[in-house]
């Protein structure tokens, strides 16, 4: 089997436990929902999505931080009780393999390429982007709403 040329980057442990302390105190932009349907909330710590009926933790997350022209902050989901952090990095996450996008990011946070993984697999989209030497890092979104859900590094 092939070694893999990347490396999953779930949510680090710290900004899921910080989400899930503000929501329990009442920050207004942490919300606690429920999950009402089996592919509608992922969790971007353990990277599967939340089942119905799981409470999950709403908040926005900074994928693109300040200062730079592609900056973004958007509404991530991630299990409002604790679970483990995806660990399996050389493996692209099974939950995830439909509906996302990859959008290529040189080391300055510029976009500098996108690509739908539709019927296709993701490793070779991702490769694909990674052969060019500007590509820093890729990030993997909702296809359909946008939102951030991981990121992916080179090996
Ligand atoms: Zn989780």
């Amino acid at each position: 089997m092939k070694t893999s040329t990347f490396r999953i980057v779930p949510l680090p442990t710290e900004i899921a436990e910080r989400g899930r302390r503000m929501a329990v105190s009442g920050a207004p932009d942490h919300a606690i929902v429920i999950a009402d349907s089996p592919r509608g909330y992922p969790c971007r710590h353990c990277l599967c999505f939340a089942q119905p009926g799981e409470r999950v933790v709403l908040f926005p997350y900074q994928s693109i931080p300040a200062g730079h022209p592609y900056s973004e902050s958007g509404p991530i989901f991630v299990h409002a009780e604790s679970c483990d952090r995806y660990a399996a990095t050389h493996q692209f996450p099974a939950d995830f393999r439909e509906g996302r996008v990859m959008r290529a990011y040189n080391s300055k946070f510029d976009m500098i390429d996108a690509e739908i993984v539709g019927d296709s697999e993701p490793e070779p989209v991702i490769e694909k982007l990674f052969q060019n030497l500007e590509t820093a890092f890729v990030d993997a979104r909702s296809v359909t709403r946008g939102c951030f859900t991981f990121r992916i590094q080179r090996a």
